[in-house]
């Protein structure tokens, strides 16, 4: 079998940076990427022959482990009933039942085949429901690729966004308005400033891709008052976090309710899927009865959906959680206590099975503070760990995932490892 520089070297000439999503480049981290040939429980197995404990877990999906047998087995025999219809299937059905019924508020849902397809189109019917075309989205909050979300903010919270990436147009950038995380007043402004335009507010309820950075308490509440005091519709981008830090994500631990909520990563089991969700009403403006647009040839695919399926129903026969924050706070407390001892600044940013090392002397809470951080130490910190087997993500800004097959032994080894790590920095 051909090694993982081998086929970087391979890669590099035919897909662009030899990958085909940025961050898995290395470019974060220095160095190259290993190639995985086969994953199992909580490690990974590279094309070198070497295996590591993985705490990026498929960037969030991997909730039970790789390869987990339930999983694998509902997917052996949808395969055996054959891979794409183009006509409802059964599976869809049963899908839209158990969403709506785990998550809050929801009574519809559309499936879709990515998180980026999720907000997208959850952007497009907020628009289409409430008549605007304004959006306000948070710096730091990632919510797929998407042209109108690529946006960063622009000289001060009342100015229009610009273009984070080439080939946004700027005319959409118009339409964006990015904010801080966390800052209230800020918002406050942002409705004074557009009365009667903002279509919706889109948020990671706990931001996940800049590195874990909760929101302050009473911030969700007060998003809450001044979508439904504006007319806005309030979208809770649960990619991440949905079904990871509760079974009915962040809504279940806030008691904060969204409009629409966007789903994807745990409810795929592993295959390419999204979903949106919300009130009947707002759904129901969806074609084929409304008149906003939306579509997809493979969405609600039989194999995403039984994948999808036996993962959520392994989550709600077990209820995981509370083994997954053990996990947590056992390695938040170590690693704590390990840069205590070496005078290393560090602030372990932590919910339940996310958490996120910031090398930085003060407290991260938002995008200004996450950039603050030692990127460069991360790195180091990164490269230490993965030469004694223990894979975290190729970059200061994301997050750690744990899964329920990282049992109490991986956990101890894992905190070893890592502690030694931060005492060598
Ligand atoms: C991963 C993620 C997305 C994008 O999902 P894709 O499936 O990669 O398109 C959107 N929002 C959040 C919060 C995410 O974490």
């Amino acid at each position: 079998m051909p090694c993982s520089s081998e086929l970087f070297a391979r890669a590099l000439k035919v897909i662009p940076g030899g990958v085909n999503s940025p961050v898995r480049a290395f470019r974060g981290v220095g160095g190259t990427p290993f190639f995985t040939t086969s994953a199992e429980g909580c490690r990974l197995h590279d094309a070198d022959g070497k295996q590591y404990i993985d705490y990026v877990c498929t960037w969030g999906p991997a909730i039970h482990g790789h390869n987990h047998h339930i999983i694998h087995e509902a997917l052996r025999k949808a395969l055996d009933r054959g891979t794409s219809f183009g006509t409802p299937c059964p599976d869809e059905v049963l899908m839209a039942e158990t969403l709506t019924r785990i998550v809050p508020g929801i009574e519809k849902v559309r499936m879709v085949n990515s998180g980026t397809e999720a907000t997208m189109s959850a952007i497009r019917l907020a628009r289409g429901c409430t008549g605007r075309s304004k959006i306000v989205k948070f710096a730091g909050c990632y919510h797929g690729h998407s042209d109108s979300l690529l946006i960063k903010a622009g000289s001060g919270a009342l100015t229009h966004g610009h273009p984070d990436s080439a080939g946004v147009p700027a005319a959409f950038a118009a339409e964006t308005i990015v904010l801080p995380f966390n800052s209230l007043p800020a918002l406050e402004e942002a409705f004074a400033a557009n009365p009667g335009a903002i279509a919706c507010v889109i948020l990671e309820p706990l931001p996940g891709n800049m590195g874990v950075v909760p929101a302050l308490p009473g911030f969700l509440e007060a998003l809450r008052t001044l979508c439904t005091a504006n007319g806005s519709i309030l979208i809770f981008d649960e990619v991440m976090s949905g079904f990871r830090v509760a079974l009915g994500g962040m809504q279940e631990l806030t008691g904060v309710r969204a409009d629409l909520v966007t789903m994807g990563k745990i409810i795929g089991g592993g295959l390419p899927v999204g979903a949106f969700g919300g009130r009947a009403e707002l759904m129901d403006m969806l074609a084929p009865l409304g008149p906003v647009y939306q579509a997809g040839t493979l969405s609600g695919n039989p194999l995403a959906m039984a994948a999808g399926l036996a993962s959520l129903g392994l989550l709600e026969s077990s209820m995981p959680y509370a083994i997954l924050e053990a996990s947590g706070a056992r390695i938040e407390k170590a690693l704590t206590h390990a840069a205590e001892d070496a005078g290393v600044p560090l602030q372990v940013n932590r919910v339940g099975s996310m958490f996120c090392p910031f090398f930085s002397d003060k407290p991260v809470k938002s995008l200004d503070d996450a950039m603050a951080s030692d990127s460069s130490l991360y790195a180091r910190f990164f490269h230490a760990a993965l030469d004694r087997g223990v894979y975290l993500p190729p970059s200061a800004f994301e997050t750690c995932f744990i899964s329920t097959a990282h049992d109490a032994a991986t956990i101890d080894r894992t905190i070893d490892v890592l502690c030694e790590c931060i005492s060598r920095l």
